[in-house]
């Protein structure tokens, strides 16, 4: 099925027998296949959410020669759904947490750790000695980027991602198979789908797709089984309903299409709309700084704090302002005294950026944006306030 390195040379040690016993005592593994698994070098894109079942599940599989790339440090809000770290391994490099965890679990594994930003420059360097490659990344420059390497370099893309209570999984740019962009040409605007750390994400959905993505990681070394190739599999945690897709390769597709205009990596960010790292929403809106507001509120100014976060968030920690959702805020902008000087704020201050906005289009003169928002807020004036 998929062209993974021959295991000529490999063979198992007795513990490494006696380790995969479960594996070889099945025909459809067997000794030829343990040696399969030994001999394969998968690339895991992220030791996060996904990256952490799948790379766990191949290690203690057997797979040979595992390649994490990363560059984040473990943070105490990844332990909800990372399950590779732990509360020790905050602050420290998800890599050498991961690499550690593996390693721990099956000491025949070849770990190897790319600590850097997947890029353009970069990926078919890194993709060249693996024969396939996990994607479990969480945004859309780096999804496309994945897909156009795997379909530049011939090796197919194991992917998965996830969003609140759902997620989708699929095998794409084998030979003959759809790729990512058959299904997707376009990316969304940039703004329309939220990320995680925007939406959330239940806990174990990365632990579900992220072992559909080591179950067809497996396969494809196997060569056995049906792949996820030319379907999409829709995963529905809340009604726990797992539906299919099929996809056909598109002929006009840009990147593995008749006549492809992507014929080498490009801009992502560019691609996808965004400017840099992270779009700056916030500019260009009057702001205070958390310290300032401080001051001024201990003075006894008449300042009205407009919370425009929603009801569960004003329950995790609040300011004592006054709560309109920023959805609701255009028909609800007469609670509000146009009069009178006005601080928004939110989590971050980018959705109180957008209601500062629209406020003074609606002619509100005065009023100003809490500058990093509650999470500032707690940063700078008050450590008891919780940050979510
Ligand atoms: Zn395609």
């Amino acid at each position: 099925m998929v062209a993974v390195n021959s295991p000529l040379a490999t063979t198992l040690s007795n513990d490494e027998v006696l380790r995969y016993s479960r594996h070889l005592i099945m025909p459809e593994v067997g000794m030829a296949g343990q040696q399969k698994l030994k001999a394969a070098r998968v690339l895991c894109i992220g030791a996060g959410g996904l990256g952490s079942p799948l790379a766990l599940y191949l290690a203690a599989a057997g797979v040979g020669t595992l390649g994490l790339v990363d560059f984040d440090v473990v943070d105490l809000t990844n332990l909800q759904r990372q399950i590779i770290h732990t509360v020790e391994d905050v602050g420290r490099p998800k890599l050498d947490s991961a690499h550690e965890k593996l390693t721990a679990i099956n000491p025949f594994v070849n770990v190897r750790k790319f600590e850097t930003k997947l890029t353009s420059g970069n990926a078919l360097d890194l993709f060249r000695d693996f024969d396939i490659i996990a994607d479990g990344t969480d945004n859309f420059p780096t999804r496309y980027l994945v897909n156009d390497a795997c379909v530049l370099s011939g090796k197919p893309n194991v992917y998965a991602s996830i969003f609140r209570f759902e997620g989708q999984a699929s095998v794409f740019a084998t030979e003959g198979g759809p790729c990512y962009r058959c299904l997707y040409p376009e990316p969304p605007p940039p703004g329309l789908v939220p990320s995680c750390a925007e939406g959330g994400v239940l806990g174990i959905l990365p632990g579900l797709l992220g072992v559909i993505q080591a179950t067809e990681v497996i396969k494809l070394i196997l060569g056995s089984g049906e792949s996820l190739i030319g379907r999409l599999l829709l995963v529905d945690a809340l009604g726990m309903r797992f539906r299919e897709l099929k996809l056909r390769k598109n002929p006009e597709c840009p990147v593995c299409g008749v006549n492809p205009t992507v014929r080498e990596l490009i801009d992502y960010n560019q691609f996808c709309g965004i400017r840099g790292e992270e779009a700056p929403v916030t500019a260009s809106v009057p702001e205070i700084q958390p310290v300032e507001l401080k001051a001024r509120l201990d003075r006894g100014d008449n300042i009205f704090i407009l919370d425009v976060r929603e009801p569960h968030e004003y329950q995790i920690c609040n300011l004592g302002g006054h709560l309109i959702p920023l959805g609701d805020l255009p028909a609800r902008m007469n609670e509000l005294d146009s009069s009178r000087e006005i601080v928004a704020h939110c989590r971050s201050g980018v959705r109180s950026a957008k209601a500062v906005t629209l406020l003074r289009q609606a002619g509100f003169a005065k009023v100003k944006n809490l500058a990093g928002g509650i999470l500032a807020w707690a940063d700078k004036v008050d450590p008891t306030v919780p940050k979510y």
